[in-house]
């Protein structure tokens, strides 16, 4: 079998290393290490909404931001938000509001806001696997967790994960993909590229089963902090 070009099997993650409670004064907050992309993601709330008129009496309103650090990336990137980050901040949320339970907060706002400290591909899956971390970490309530990871096609394989140097491959597919699992619910299906029927469904059940291995390590990550009094 060949093998990728940091020498992964193709479905094989990156390296993943995730902790809650990393900002002490947010009601909530994750790490998200996946290889070289790292996200780290505060949640406050469920707080006054400002301005008044954008409440809600049924349930809670949910913001998400999405930003990446200029220094987070080889070639400065300039700060401040742009299409792309607005873009991202409404992916993040539709991905993870189906398992929000926004009527149990009527007339009240949950922010959530994620910084990319450093990228190297895949950096909206470890933004919502921060988020998702960071939410059950305020202790909104939840039907399920989310979980995300990319998968794709690079070199005529199914893959998981692609770094920067795999989405750079001329005619890469790149799927990023979310997905809660005991739900059993896709909340995100992005695809940038073409893809075969047959290779889609590969794709979809990679993306699936490595959900399904993230899930396990944000479990682990959660009741670490619980077993350890909050430190
Ligand atoms: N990237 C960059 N500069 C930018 C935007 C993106 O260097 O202004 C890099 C970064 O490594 C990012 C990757 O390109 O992770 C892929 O970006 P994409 O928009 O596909 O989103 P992502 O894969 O990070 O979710």
């Amino acid at each position: 079998m060949s093998e990728r070009p940091d020498g992964r099997k193709f479905d094989e993650m990156r390296d993943i290393e995730a902790k809650v409670g990393v900002i002490k004064k947010a009601n909530g907050s994750a790490m998200f290490r996946i290889g070289k992309t790292i996200a780290i993601a505060g949640v406050y709330g469920p707080k006054e909404v400002h301005p008044k008129h954008m409440e809600d009496p049924e349930k809670a309103i949910m913001k998400c931001y999405y930003n990446m650090y200029s220094f987070s990336v080889p070639e400065r990137k300039r700060p401040g938000p742009d299409r792309r980050s607005i873009e991202i901040g409404m992916v993040m949320k539709n991905a993870l509001l189906p398992v929000v339970n926004l009527k149990e907060y009527p007339r009240t706002a949950i922010e959530v806001f994620v910084n990319i400290i450093q990228a190297d591909a895949g950096t909206r899956c470890a933004a919502i696997s921060a988020a998702s971390m960071a939410l059950a970490d305020a202790g909104i309530s939840m039907k399920d967790m989310v979980s995300s990871v990319a998968v794709g096609h690079v070199n005529n394989e199914v893959v998981v994960d692609l770094n920067k140097e795999e989405e750079d491959v001329e005619g890469t597919t790149d799927m990023p993909m979310a997905y809660a699992p005991r739900m059993n619910k896709i909340t995100l299906l992005q695809l940038d590229g073409k893809i075969s029927k047959e290779k889609l469904k590969k794709a979809i059940s990679l993306g699936m089963k490595s959900c399904k291995k993230v899930y396990e390590i944000q479990k682990k990550a959660l009741k670490e902090k619980y077993s350890n009094n909050g430190e």
